[in-house]
């Protein structure tokens, strides 16, 4: 094959996103343009926050949407709430009975997105619990009732207990429902050698990695690791 650019295409180790320049065509083109302008309103109110990084990529943001659709999302858990992007787009996405437990130990970032979704008009279907996550997801837990009972979770906060909230949403996500983790390429960081990466980002470049090759070996689910944002794993629970 005489054309380099389509060797670069078949080569099975690159995907096709090297560029800034085409992340932003992405964005403008495909993104922007049809991002509900509330969210917008609160991408904007956290954009000089100094944990902005934090909030949820919009491209990854608008295959959430499109999934919670999907699978008709009525009852959810969002673990890492932040100022609200993936909240405030789940509230949007689903009916308007629709319920998210949204959970995260810090109220006052919450607080900042909180006027935008009560302009949204979707607060009612918001409960949210300030808390560490484990001790609720267990509570929940001990009634029954709630077993199989939910249709999607969103699982973006400490990476080093992912898997313990695996373990729980799998007992509490309905067979057929989805979970995704957020940040599972953790800055790309999982294809580096650990020296080559900062230490403060060492400890959950671990769990992050960890957490990849337990959750490919486990059966009770299907994945795909999207490479959206800084990479988003889409569970189906199937058994
Ligand atoms: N999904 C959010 C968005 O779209 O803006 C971003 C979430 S941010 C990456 C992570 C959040 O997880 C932070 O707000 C942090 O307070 C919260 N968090 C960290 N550890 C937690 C824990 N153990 N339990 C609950 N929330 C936690
Ligand atoms: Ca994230």
């Amino acid at each position: 094959m005489e054309n380099t650019s389509d060797q670069q295409l078949d080569k099975p180790t690159k995907g096709l996103l090297q560029s800034t320049d085409l992340y932003e065509y992405i964005l403008e083109t495909s993104v922007y343009p049809r991002e509900p302008e509330l969210l917008k309103e609160l991408r904007d109110a956290t954009a000089n926050h100094p944990g902005c990084i934090m909030s949820t990529a919009p491209d990854a943001g608008q295959l959430m949407g499109m999934l919670l659709k999907l699978v008709n999302a009525k009852k959810t858990i969002e673990i890492g709430v932040y100022t609200g992007y993936s909240l405030l787009l789940t509230a949007l996405s689903i009916p308007s009975d629709g319920q998210i437990i949204a959970i995260d130990i810090n109220r006052e970032t919450y607080e900042i997105g909180l006027p935008i979704i009560r302009k949204a008009g979707v607060e009612n279907k918001i409960n949210f619990i300030e808390s560490q996550a484990l001790p609720v997801l267990d509570k929940l837990l001990q009634d029954k009732e709630n077993e199989g009972s939910f249709d999607f979770a969103f699982v973006d906060a400490d990476k080093n207990n992912y898997l313990n909230y695996h373990e729980r949403l799998l007992k509490l996500v309905k067979v057929g429902g989805v979970i995704i983790y957020d940040n599972t390429l953790w800055i790309g960081t999982v294809a580096r050698p650990e020296e080559a990466v900062s230490e403060d980002k060492r400890e959950w470049r671990r769990s992050v990695m960890e957490f990849n090759k337990s959750i490919s070996a486990d059966g009770r689910l299907e994945i795909s690791l999207a490479p959206l944002g800084d990479g988003m794993t889409i569970c189906r629970r199937i058994c």
